[in-house]
Protein backbone atom coordinates (compact mmCIF):
# COMPACT_ATOMS: atom_id res chain seq x y z
CA UNK A 1 0.00 0.00 0.00
CA UNK A 2 0.85 3.69 -0.24
CA UNK A 3 -0.27 5.95 1.88
CA UNK A 4 -0.76 6.57 6.01
CA UNK A 5 -1.08 4.63 9.41
CA UNK A 6 -1.62 6.97 12.20
CA UNK A 7 -2.69 5.88 16.23
CA UNK A 8 -2.53 7.80 19.40
CA UNK A 9 1.64 6.77 19.65
CA UNK A 10 4.52 5.55 17.38
CA UNK A 11 7.48 4.33 18.82
CA UNK A 12 10.14 4.68 16.52
CA UNK A 13 12.29 2.96 18.49
CA UNK A 14 15.37 4.93 16.91
CA UNK A 15 14.46 8.38 18.36
CA UNK A 16 11.68 9.32 20.91
CA UNK A 17 8.27 8.40 21.28
CA UNK A 18 5.45 10.81 19.00
CA UNK A 19 2.09 11.13 20.05
CA UNK A 20 -0.62 11.47 18.01
CA UNK A 21 2.30 10.12 15.51
CA UNK A 22 2.03 8.58 12.08
CA UNK A 23 3.56 6.47 9.67
CA UNK A 24 3.69 7.31 5.89
CA UNK A 25 4.44 4.24 3.34
CA UNK A 26 5.59 4.52 -0.08
CA UNK A 27 6.09 1.27 -2.26
CA UNK A 28 7.20 -0.79 0.50
CA UNK A 29 9.19 1.68 2.24
CA UNK A 30 8.88 4.14 5.11
CA UNK A 31 8.52 7.36 3.61
CA UNK A 32 8.13 9.85 6.56
CA UNK A 33 7.63 9.33 10.79
CA UNK A 34 6.39 12.43 12.13
CA UNK A 35 2.92 13.81 13.26
CA UNK A 36 -0.23 13.32 12.34
CA UNK A 37 -0.80 16.57 12.20
CA UNK A 38 1.66 16.93 9.40
CA UNK A 39 1.52 13.57 7.69
CA UNK A 40 -1.92 12.96 7.64
CA UNK A 41 -3.91 10.63 9.45
CA UNK A 42 -4.23 8.39 6.85
CA UNK A 43 -5.91 4.66 8.37
CA UNK A 44 -5.81 5.91 12.06
CA UNK A 45 -5.94 3.73 15.04
CA UNK A 46 -7.61 4.59 18.11
CA UNK A 47 -6.20 3.75 21.73
CA UNK A 48 -3.51 2.31 19.97
CA UNK A 49 0.45 2.24 19.10
CA UNK A 50 2.57 1.65 15.77
CA UNK A 51 5.59 -0.04 16.74
CA UNK A 52 8.59 -1.82 14.30
CA UNK A 53 7.48 -5.21 13.82
CA UNK A 54 8.77 -7.41 16.09
CA UNK A 55 11.92 -9.96 14.96
CA UNK A 56 12.27 -13.23 16.27
CA UNK A 57 15.88 -13.61 16.34
CA UNK A 58 15.54 -17.41 16.54
CA UNK A 59 12.60 -19.54 15.85
CA UNK A 60 11.60 -23.00 14.38
CA UNK A 61 8.52 -22.75 12.85
CA UNK A 62 8.58 -26.15 11.24
CA UNK A 63 7.86 -26.97 15.36
CA UNK A 64 4.73 -24.90 15.55
CA UNK A 65 2.82 -27.93 16.75
CA UNK A 66 4.86 -29.44 19.04
CA UNK A 67 3.41 -27.89 22.40
CA UNK A 68 4.25 -30.32 25.15
CA UNK A 69 6.21 -32.76 23.55
CA UNK A 70 8.23 -33.99 25.71
CA UNK A 71 7.89 -31.40 28.57
CA UNK A 72 9.31 -32.14 31.58
CA UNK A 73 10.90 -35.25 30.83
CA UNK A 74 14.95 -34.53 32.31
CA UNK A 75 16.31 -37.89 30.50
CA UNK A 76 18.12 -36.47 27.21
CA UNK A 77 17.65 -39.82 25.65
CA UNK A 78 14.03 -40.33 26.52
CA UNK A 79 13.50 -36.50 25.05
CA UNK A 80 15.22 -37.09 21.63
CA UNK A 81 13.49 -40.59 21.19
CA UNK A 82 10.05 -39.23 21.45
CA UNK A 83 11.03 -36.49 19.11
CA UNK A 84 12.24 -38.49 16.49
CA UNK A 85 9.48 -40.59 16.71
CA UNK A 86 7.23 -38.65 16.20
CA UNK A 87 8.91 -36.44 13.37
CA UNK A 88 8.76 -39.43 11.61
CA UNK A 89 5.19 -39.93 11.28
CA UNK A 90 4.82 -37.04 9.10
CA UNK A 91 6.30 -36.10 5.49
CA UNK A 92 7.21 -32.78 3.92
CA UNK A 93 3.85 -31.69 2.94
CA UNK A 94 2.88 -31.46 6.22
CA UNK A 95 6.05 -30.28 7.45
CA UNK A 96 5.14 -27.43 5.07
CA UNK A 97 1.61 -27.49 6.59
CA UNK A 98 3.06 -26.88 10.43
CA UNK A 99 5.46 -24.38 9.20
CA UNK A 100 2.55 -22.23 7.61
CA UNK A 101 0.63 -22.50 10.81
CA UNK A 102 3.88 -21.24 12.91
CA UNK A 103 4.37 -18.52 10.62
CA UNK A 104 1.00 -17.47 10.81
CA UNK A 105 1.10 -17.75 14.29
CA UNK A 106 4.09 -15.43 14.19
CA UNK A 107 2.70 -12.73 11.75
CA UNK A 108 -1.06 -12.38 14.35
CA UNK A 109 1.20 -11.81 17.21
CA UNK A 110 2.76 -8.81 15.12
CA UNK A 111 6.22 -10.64 14.41
CA UNK A 112 7.10 -9.00 10.79
CA UNK A 113 10.83 -11.40 10.65
CA UNK A 114 11.97 -14.49 11.55
CA UNK A 115 15.93 -16.19 11.71
CA UNK A 116 14.32 -19.44 11.54
CA UNK A 117 16.44 -22.95 12.13
CA UNK A 118 14.90 -25.08 9.42
CA UNK A 119 15.28 -28.98 9.86
CA UNK A 120 13.72 -29.67 6.43
CA UNK A 121 13.70 -26.27 4.68
CA UNK A 122 9.91 -25.96 5.45
CA UNK A 123 9.55 -22.61 6.68
CA UNK A 124 10.98 -20.92 3.68
CA UNK A 125 8.10 -21.47 1.54
CA UNK A 126 5.79 -21.41 4.46
CA UNK A 127 7.52 -18.11 4.77
CA UNK A 128 7.39 -16.95 1.34
CA UNK A 129 3.82 -17.43 1.33
CA UNK A 130 2.37 -16.45 4.12
CA UNK A 131 4.81 -12.93 3.36
CA UNK A 132 6.64 -12.93 6.72
CA UNK A 133 10.26 -12.08 6.22
CA UNK A 134 12.95 -14.68 7.19
CA UNK A 135 16.20 -15.70 6.87
CA UNK A 136 15.90 -19.41 6.85
CA UNK A 137 18.93 -21.38 8.08
CA UNK A 138 19.19 -24.41 6.77
CA UNK A 139 20.36 -27.05 9.43
CA UNK A 140 22.89 -29.32 8.97
CA UNK A 141 24.60 -32.04 11.82
CA UNK A 142 27.52 -34.53 12.57
CA UNK A 143 30.94 -34.49 11.77
CA UNK A 144 31.80 -34.89 8.04
CA UNK A 145 31.73 -32.35 5.84
CA UNK A 146 31.13 -33.49 1.95
CA UNK A 147 27.74 -35.36 3.47
CA UNK A 148 26.17 -32.61 5.61
CA UNK A 149 26.75 -30.17 2.71
CA UNK A 150 25.07 -33.25 0.26
CA UNK A 151 22.63 -32.62 2.64
CA UNK A 152 22.49 -28.83 2.45
CA UNK A 153 22.60 -28.60 -1.16
CA UNK A 154 19.44 -31.00 -1.36
CA UNK A 155 17.50 -29.19 0.98
CA UNK A 156 18.47 -25.88 -0.63
CA UNK A 157 17.38 -27.05 -3.94
CA UNK A 158 14.37 -28.36 -2.49
CA UNK A 159 13.19 -24.73 -1.58
CA UNK A 160 15.16 -23.09 -3.81
CA UNK A 161 11.66 -21.08 -5.73
CA UNK A 162 10.76 -19.75 -1.67
CA UNK A 163 14.23 -17.87 -1.70
CA UNK A 164 14.15 -14.11 -2.97
CA UNK A 165 14.78 -10.62 -1.18
CA UNK A 166 12.23 -11.23 1.87
CA UNK A 167 13.18 -15.22 2.02
CA UNK A 168 16.76 -15.12 2.61
CA UNK A 169 18.85 -18.51 2.57
CA UNK A 170 20.71 -19.18 5.11
CA UNK A 171 22.79 -22.12 7.06
CA UNK A 172 22.58 -23.60 10.51
CA UNK A 173 25.68 -25.65 11.81
CA UNK A 174 23.52 -27.13 14.79
CA UNK A 175 25.68 -26.97 17.52
CA UNK A 176 29.64 -27.42 18.58
CA UNK A 177 27.97 -31.05 20.14
CA UNK A 178 26.42 -32.01 16.96
CA UNK A 179 28.66 -30.71 14.30
CA UNK A 180 32.25 -30.93 14.03
CA UNK A 181 34.69 -27.82 13.54
CA UNK A 182 35.63 -29.04 9.87
CA UNK A 183 31.98 -28.80 9.09
CA UNK A 184 31.23 -25.05 10.48
CA UNK A 185 34.42 -24.14 8.35
CA UNK A 186 32.77 -25.56 5.35
CA UNK A 187 29.59 -23.45 6.15
CA UNK A 188 31.13 -20.39 6.95
CA UNK A 189 33.08 -20.82 3.24
CA UNK A 190 29.24 -21.01 1.71
CA UNK A 191 29.42 -17.12 2.48
CA UNK A 192 26.30 -17.28 4.06
CA UNK A 193 24.23 -16.24 7.21
CA UNK A 194 24.97 -18.66 9.76
CA UNK A 195 23.05 -19.66 12.97
CA UNK A 196 24.16 -21.95 15.45
CA UNK A 197 23.28 -22.81 18.95
CA UNK A 198 25.97 -22.28 21.53
CA UNK A 199 25.85 -22.77 25.54
CA UNK A 200 22.13 -23.96 26.26
CA UNK A 201 22.74 -26.09 29.27
CA UNK A 202 25.59 -26.55 32.06
CA UNK A 203 25.43 -30.41 30.74
CA UNK A 204 26.49 -29.50 27.19
CA UNK A 205 29.21 -27.44 28.58
CA UNK A 206 30.47 -30.00 30.57
CA UNK A 207 30.13 -32.73 27.60
CA UNK A 208 32.19 -30.05 25.56
CA UNK A 209 34.80 -29.84 27.87
CA UNK A 210 35.17 -33.35 29.23
CA UNK A 211 33.20 -35.63 27.47
CA UNK A 212 31.70 -36.87 30.43
CA UNK A 213 29.25 -35.52 32.54
CA UNK A 214 24.92 -36.39 31.69
CA UNK A 215 25.59 -36.10 28.09
CA UNK A 216 28.73 -38.81 28.22
CA UNK A 217 26.53 -41.20 28.10
CA UNK A 218 25.00 -40.58 24.63
CA UNK A 219 28.25 -40.02 23.29
CA UNK A 220 27.42 -41.75 20.03
CA UNK A 221 24.99 -38.97 19.02
CA UNK A 222 26.92 -36.41 19.53
CA UNK A 223 30.60 -35.16 17.49
CA UNK A 224 33.70 -35.71 19.66
CA UNK A 225 34.25 -33.37 22.91
CA UNK A 226 36.83 -30.45 21.55
CA UNK A 227 38.15 -29.96 25.24
CA UNK A 228 36.50 -26.45 24.66
CA UNK A 229 33.13 -24.44 25.35
CA UNK A 230 31.54 -23.64 22.01
CA UNK A 231 32.27 -19.81 21.87
CA UNK A 232 36.08 -20.46 22.68
CA UNK A 233 36.26 -23.13 19.69
CA UNK A 234 34.62 -20.89 17.45
CA UNK A 235 36.68 -18.20 18.09
CA UNK A 236 39.95 -19.56 18.00
CA UNK A 237 38.34 -21.08 14.57
CA UNK A 238 37.64 -17.43 13.49
CA UNK A 239 34.31 -18.79 13.09
CA UNK A 240 32.19 -15.48 15.09
CA UNK A 241 31.45 -12.78 13.62
CA UNK A 242 28.54 -10.42 12.31
CA UNK A 243 27.70 -13.14 10.33
CA UNK A 244 26.57 -15.24 12.86
CA UNK A 245 24.11 -15.26 15.12
CA UNK A 246 24.20 -17.81 18.23
CA UNK A 247 20.68 -18.70 20.20
CA UNK A 248 21.09 -19.20 23.85
CA UNK A 249 24.18 -18.64 25.30
CA UNK A 250 23.20 -18.59 28.85
CA UNK A 251 26.57 -20.56 30.63
CA UNK A 252 29.07 -18.07 29.34
CA UNK A 253 32.18 -16.81 31.90
CA UNK A 254 33.22 -13.92 31.31
CA UNK A 255 36.34 -14.32 28.53
CA UNK A 256 32.90 -15.51 26.41
CA UNK A 257 31.02 -12.84 26.95
CA UNK A 258 33.63 -10.32 25.76
CA UNK A 259 34.31 -12.53 22.57
CA UNK A 260 30.87 -12.78 21.47
CA UNK A 261 31.12 -8.46 22.31
CA UNK A 262 34.10 -7.96 20.09
CA UNK A 263 33.32 -10.15 17.31
CA UNK A 264 30.13 -8.82 16.71
CA UNK A 265 28.35 -11.87 16.63
CA UNK A 266 24.50 -12.13 17.45
CA UNK A 267 23.26 -13.57 20.19
CA UNK A 268 19.28 -14.65 19.97
CA UNK A 269 17.81 -14.25 23.93
CA UNK A 270 15.08 -17.01 24.12
CA UNK A 271 14.01 -16.89 27.93
CA UNK A 272 11.03 -18.73 27.88
CA UNK A 273 12.82 -21.54 26.19
CA UNK A 274 15.58 -21.65 28.42
CA UNK A 275 12.95 -21.63 31.66
CA UNK A 276 11.27 -24.25 30.33
CA UNK A 277 13.36 -26.41 29.65
CA UNK A 278 15.56 -25.92 33.05
CA UNK A 279 18.56 -24.39 31.68
CA UNK A 280 19.24 -20.79 33.57
CA UNK A 281 18.94 -17.23 32.59
CA UNK A 282 21.20 -15.89 30.30
CA UNK A 283 23.69 -12.98 31.31
CA UNK A 284 21.41 -10.71 29.70
CA UNK A 285 22.42 -7.27 31.26
CA UNK A 286 26.45 -8.70 30.99
CA UNK A 287 26.24 -9.05 27.71
CA UNK A 288 24.37 -5.56 26.49
CA UNK A 289 27.02 -3.73 29.26
CA UNK A 290 29.65 -5.50 26.72
CA UNK A 291 28.19 -4.16 23.62
CA UNK A 292 27.08 -7.56 22.24
CA UNK A 293 24.34 -7.78 19.66
CA UNK A 294 21.51 -9.14 21.71
CA UNK A 295 18.34 -9.98 20.14
CA UNK A 296 15.31 -12.23 20.88
CA UNK A 297 13.99 -14.68 19.88
CA UNK A 298 11.12 -17.27 20.90
CA UNK A 299 12.37 -20.80 20.00
CA UNK A 300 9.59 -22.61 19.33
CA UNK A 301 6.77 -24.95 20.76
CA UNK A 302 9.19 -27.62 21.04
CA UNK A 303 10.41 -26.15 24.23
CA UNK A 304 9.16 -22.79 24.82
CA UNK A 305 5.10 -22.49 25.52
CA UNK A 306 4.08 -20.42 22.08
CA UNK A 307 5.47 -17.85 19.57
CA UNK A 308 4.08 -15.36 21.31
CA UNK A 309 6.24 -12.23 21.46
CA UNK A 310 4.47 -10.30 24.01
CA UNK A 311 5.10 -13.16 26.43
CA UNK A 312 8.65 -13.29 25.36
CA UNK A 313 9.46 -9.60 25.78
CA UNK A 314 7.68 -9.58 29.11
CA UNK A 315 9.92 -12.88 30.09
CA UNK A 316 13.02 -10.52 28.68
CA UNK A 317 12.29 -7.89 31.20
CA UNK A 318 11.30 -10.19 34.19
CA UNK A 319 14.11 -12.95 34.45
CA UNK A 320 16.68 -9.79 33.51
CA UNK A 321 15.12 -8.53 36.52
CA UNK A 322 15.09 -11.77 38.85
CA UNK A 323 18.63 -12.99 37.88
CA UNK A 324 19.89 -9.28 39.42
CA UNK A 325 17.87 -9.06 41.85
CA UNK A 326 16.88 -5.67 40.88
CA UNK A 327 14.09 -3.85 38.88
CA UNK A 328 16.19 -1.02 37.08
CA UNK A 329 18.24 -3.47 35.08
CA UNK A 330 16.32 -3.96 32.00
CA UNK A 331 13.33 -1.47 30.81
CA UNK A 332 10.12 -2.68 29.14
CA UNK A 333 11.27 0.21 26.47
CA UNK A 334 14.61 -1.69 26.60
CA UNK A 335 13.05 -5.11 25.89
CA UNK A 336 11.09 -3.54 23.24
CA UNK A 337 14.19 -2.15 21.40
CA UNK A 338 16.15 -5.72 21.84
CA UNK A 339 13.14 -7.80 20.18
CA UNK A 340 13.44 -5.20 16.93
CA UNK A 341 16.19 -3.37 16.54
CA UNK A 342 18.46 -5.62 18.39
CA UNK A 343 16.94 -8.95 16.59
CA UNK A 344 17.59 -7.29 13.00
CA UNK A 345 21.22 -6.44 14.60
CA UNK A 346 21.89 -10.02 15.27
CA UNK A 347 20.60 -11.07 12.59
CA UNK A 348 22.25 -8.53 10.48
CA UNK A 349 19.35 -6.75 8.79
CA UNK A 350 19.22 -3.46 10.54
CA UNK A 351 20.08 -1.02 7.55
CA UNK A 352 16.69 -2.12 6.35
CA UNK A 353 14.40 -3.28 9.18
CA UNK A 354 13.74 -2.91 13.13
CA UNK A 355 13.19 0.90 13.75
CA UNK A 356 10.68 3.37 12.12
CA UNK A 357 12.95 5.62 10.08
CA UNK A 358 12.46 6.61 6.65
CA UNK A 359 14.18 4.80 3.89
CA UNK A 360 13.73 1.15 6.07
CA UNK A 361 11.28 -1.31 4.79
CA UNK A 362 7.51 -0.62 6.40
CA UNK A 363 7.18 -3.62 8.75
CA UNK A 364 5.48 -2.16 11.61
CA UNK A 365 3.00 -3.40 13.56
CA UNK A 366 -0.27 -1.90 15.38
CA UNK A 367 -1.42 -2.89 19.31
CA UNK A 368 -4.60 -1.55 20.12
CA UNK A 369 -4.68 -1.29 24.40
CA UNK A 370 -8.56 -0.45 24.36
CA UNK A 371 -10.10 -1.64 27.53
CA UNK A 372 -6.62 -2.30 29.23
CA UNK A 373 -5.20 -1.20 32.81
CA UNK A 374 -2.76 1.14 30.12
CA UNK A 375 -5.27 3.88 29.23
CA UNK A 376 -5.02 6.50 30.09
CA UNK A 377 -1.59 6.17 28.50
CA UNK A 378 1.11 6.68 30.72
CA UNK A 379 4.49 4.66 29.37
CA UNK A 380 3.31 3.36 25.95
CA UNK A 381 6.39 1.37 25.47
CA UNK A 382 5.81 -0.08 29.06
CA UNK A 383 1.97 -0.65 27.62
CA UNK A 384 3.18 -2.50 24.45
CA UNK A 385 5.15 -5.00 26.36
CA UNK A 386 3.36 -5.52 29.58
CA UNK A 387 0.07 -5.33 28.45
CA UNK A 388 0.17 -6.68 25.01
CA UNK A 389 -0.65 -9.87 23.54
CA UNK A 390 -1.49 -11.50 20.46
CA UNK A 391 -5.10 -10.80 20.49
CA UNK A 392 -4.55 -6.64 20.67
CA UNK A 393 -2.50 -7.08 17.69
CA UNK A 394 -4.83 -5.29 14.88
CA UNK A 395 -2.75 -5.54 12.06
CA UNK A 396 0.63 -6.63 10.77
CA UNK A 397 2.58 -5.35 7.82
CA UNK A 398 5.63 -6.14 6.26
CA UNK A 399 7.01 -4.14 3.32
CA UNK A 400 3.89 -2.39 3.79
CA UNK A 401 1.21 -4.74 3.19
CA UNK A 402 -1.24 -6.23 5.52
CA UNK A 403 -0.17 -9.85 6.18
CA UNK A 404 -2.46 -10.34 8.79
CA UNK A 405 -5.48 -8.01 9.92
CA UNK A 406 -7.67 -9.07 12.94
CA UNK A 407 -11.03 -10.23 12.11
CA UNK A 408 -9.89 -10.40 8.28
CA UNK A 409 -7.99 -13.80 8.51
CA UNK A 410 -8.91 -16.76 10.22
CA UNK A 411 -6.10 -18.78 8.13
CA UNK A 412 -9.10 -21.81 9.25
CA UNK A 413 -7.13 -24.14 6.42
CA UNK A 414 -4.00 -23.67 7.33
CA UNK A 415 -4.88 -24.07 10.99
CA UNK A 416 -6.68 -27.66 10.05
CA UNK A 417 -3.65 -29.06 8.19
CA UNK A 418 -1.34 -27.71 11.22
CA UNK A 419 -3.74 -29.95 13.27
CA UNK A 420 -4.21 -32.97 11.24
CA UNK A 421 -0.31 -33.12 11.27
CA UNK A 422 -0.01 -33.10 14.92
CA UNK A 423 -2.75 -35.50 15.09
CA UNK A 424 -0.43 -37.82 12.65
CA UNK A 425 2.05 -37.06 15.08
CA UNK A 426 0.70 -38.35 18.36
CA UNK A 427 -0.79 -41.36 16.39
CA UNK A 428 -2.96 -42.66 19.57
CA UNK A 429 -3.80 -39.34 21.43
CA UNK A 430 -4.55 -40.28 25.01
CA UNK A 431 -4.70 -38.36 27.90
CA UNK A 432 -1.59 -37.96 29.49
CA UNK A 433 -2.00 -39.12 33.13
CA UNK A 434 -1.43 -35.82 35.30
CA UNK A 435 1.86 -36.58 37.81
CA UNK A 436 2.44 -35.31 40.73
CA UNK A 437 5.47 -32.68 41.69
CA UNK A 438 8.78 -34.61 41.73
CA UNK A 439 10.03 -33.80 45.36
ZN1 LIG B 1 16.89 -23.59 18.39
Amino acid sequence: MNGVLSADWVLPVEGPPIENGAVAIADGRIAAVGKAEELGEGTRYDDAVIVPGFVNAHSHLEYAVYGGFGDGLGDFAEWITLHIQRKARIGWEEYVDVARFGAAQCLASGVTTVGDCSYSGASAPACAELGLRATVYLEVFGADPPKALEHFAGLRDRVGDAFSERVRPGVSPHAPYSVSIELYEACAELGLPVATHISESRSEVAYLLTGAGAWGAYKELLVPSPGKTGTHLLAEHDLLGPNVVAAHCIVLDEDEIGLLAATGTGVAHCPRSNAALGCGVAPLAELTAAGARVGVGTDSPASAPSFDFFEELRSVVLSARARAGRPDVVSAGEALELGTLGSARALGLDGEIGSLVPGKRADCTIVSMEGSAYLPWEDPAGAVVFGGSPDRVVATFVDGEARYEKGGMDWQELTAAAHNARRAMLAQPAAKPVAAPRA
